[in-house]
């Protein structure tokens, strides 16, 4: 379908559910006198940007179970005491493998052929160094464990270990880094086409661009012989077309552990030195009990691609780094956050309305950005309404949870003691999950609201569309039935309780700061932050005021298959 017909076909969709909204949206009642005093107070009397102050300079970052999180709880619920929100308290909860960690010191530098500063960051959950390790840059070029083992078994000392090609490259950025969604990019978003699959994956740590290598002979036999041992796991440990991660393989681990490397460098992601950190992707390996411990370090593309040129060309390099971090063995649990502005109307006043997102953040910045920007947005937002002493028919309640980088487990947990769980014999709704009215989350960024994901609850549509009016003007007036995923609001959506993340400009939340060390107070955008908090506060007065709770999805019955959808982002 050509692009200009497909937007006709859109154009008619749209306005055939606009047409079909248009009578229940007028019907939709809209308090746009509180609206106004709302934003006023949002856009006139902003405190937003001294609580990012606050959760990013002062306490961030903030990894779950690690020391500062706590700190910053303890701030937040201080702040949300003297704002005068109502059964402040942290309500806890536990997973296996609970352990804290944090940077203490790290330091990263060539020592050979000429100094240099290594632009790079600790890897969540690694090892320290025992004071300052000096050693040689090793490029380690490996398609399985057989071949690692085989060919540099005994010449690890010390090394710090390049399990990944350079970044091509070059990083230029002809684009400009930080966006805003364009009509046509909402009118995308609010009708996407339909999508086609997409390609497989590359070497381990490829972030920088290299192809997986074909098997070597000795990988083919390692496969070969695993194949006669374990016909199942046929093509586990390499020989398969995907390569060998040397980073997420335990076993290989443990083995450059005892052989005493210093350090394994991981390429970074992008250019201008903006370094990752996050470790969404080993479920938790590194945070077991005994799991093997070898220092790991984010290093920017331009850094890493200067040791591995040199390399290449045979100029031996030698780096030299000390990184001190510290565990919390703990088993004790991890935290929400909640607090609230009681209802009023003695028939809805046991009714919830919640806002939330998530308050963990990865460690490499200050978690600005994911998610210190949904936590202060939530957090002006109910200080908005507590200033202009609005008295809500239903509770509204803030909801910041800890563990979502790790897979919702905040969320989740809360979702589960509240309003009930699933298994596979089937969906245990609790009493109050009867009471409960709408979610709604912030975990895209900094960026402007422009609209909201409905999750596929079309009821919602002339709900949502009557409700944006007031800012209609100014931006906000998309609306799309399609699913957003990997953030807190799928906890609720998971048990049948109408859950939105809010669609919003994307800034340089991808390009730049998610997950990664530019993840700071100056990536933020005041004004979209005061307005978000407007948006907020202004839709959670309006659930909390309507005749009726918002429309629910379908009830779930038993969990069949995969755990479904729970990624942290
Ligand atoms: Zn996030």
């Amino acid at each position: 379908m050509t692009r200009l017909a497909r937007s006709h076909a859109l154009a008619l969709v749209g306005a055939a559910s606009f047409a079909m909204a248009l009578p229940l949206a007028a019907q939709e009642k809209v308090d746009t006198a509180t609206i106004a005093r709302i934003r006023a107070e949002a856009m006139d009397h902003s405190q937003i940007m001294d609580i990012m102050s606050w959760l990013t300079d002062v306490y961030g970052p903030r990894l779950t179970w690690g020391p500062n999180v706590k700190k910053a709880a303890d701030w937040t619920m201080t702040t949300m005491k003297s704002w005068g929100l109502a059964n402040v308290h942290l309500e806890n909860w536990y997973v296996p493998n609970a352990l804290g960690w944090a940077n203490e010191y790290f330091a990263l530098n060539a020592v050979s052929p000429n100094p240099f500063i290594v632009a790079a960051v600790p890897r969540a959950w690694s090892a320290g160094t025992n004071g300052r390790v000096t050693g040689p840059a090793v490029r380690v070029q490996v398609g399985c464990l057989a071949e690692l083992q085989q060919n540099y078994a005994g010449k690890l000392k010390n090394a710090f270990i390049l399990p990944a090609a350079a970044f091509a490259g070059p990083v230029n950025e002809f684009l400009a880094m930080a966006t805003r969604s364009s009509d046509s990019a909402l009118m995308n978003i609010a009708f996407p086409a339909p999508t086609v699959g997409r390609g497989g994956a590359g070497f381990p740590g490829a972030g920088n661009g290299g192809a997986a290598p074909p098997p070597s002979a000795i990988c083919a036999q390692a496969a070969a012989a695993q194949a006669v041992a374990t016909p199942v796991a046929a093509g586990g440990r390499g020989g398969g077309r995907g390569g060998f991660n040397v980073t997420g393989d335990t076993t290989a681990l443990r083995w450059m552990q005892a052989q005493g490397v210093a350090a394994v460098l991981l390429g970074g992601r992008g250019g201008s030195n903006s370094i990752g950190g996050d470790i969404a992707t080993d479920n938790g390996a590194s945070r077991v009990t005994g799991a093997p411990r070898v220092p790991m370090v984010h290093v920017a593309t331009e850094s890493y691609g200067r040791i591995v040129r040199m390399v290449e060309r045979n100029v031996p390099v030698t780096l030299a780094l000390e990184m001190q971090n510290r565990f919390y063995p703990t088993d004790t649990a991890s935290f929400n956050i909640l607090g609230e502005i009681p209802g009023t109307d003695p028939a809805l006043k046991d009714e919830v309305v919640m806002i939330g997102g998530h308050f963990d953040s990865w460690h490499s910045g200050t978690g600005a950005t994911d998610n210190g920007a949904g936590s202060g947005i939530m957090l002006e937002a109910m200080r908005i309404l507590k200033t202009l002493n609005l008295q809500p028919r239903r509770t509204i309640r803030i909801g910041l949870w800890t563990g979502e980088e790790q897979g919702l487990y905040g969320s989740a947990a809360y979702v589960k003691q509240h309003y009930g769980a699933r298994d596979s014999t089937g969906f245990y709704p609790t009493p109050e999950q009867a009471k409960f009215a709408a979610y709604f989350n912030v975990d895209n960024g900094s960026g402007k609201i422009r609209g909201v994901y409905l999750q596929g609850m079309s009821a919602e549509w002339p709900i949502f569309d009557a409700w944006m009016g007031p800012f209609k003007r100014d931006g906000m007036r998309t609306l799309t039935n399609s699913n957003t995923g990997g953030t807190d609001h799928l906890s609720y959506v998971a048990v049948g309780l109408p859950g939105f993340q809010f669609i919003q400009d994307p800034l340089e939340y991808g390009a730049r700061t998610h997950h990664t060390n530019q993840d700071v107070y100056e990536r933020l955008q005041p004004d979209d932050m005061k307005w978000n908090a407007a948006v907020v506060a202004s839709f959670a007065w309006q659930a909390a005021q309507r005749d009726e709770k918002l429309p629910r999805p379908p009830q779930p019955g038993a969990v069949t298959g995969g755990r479904g959808g729970r990624g942290g982002q």
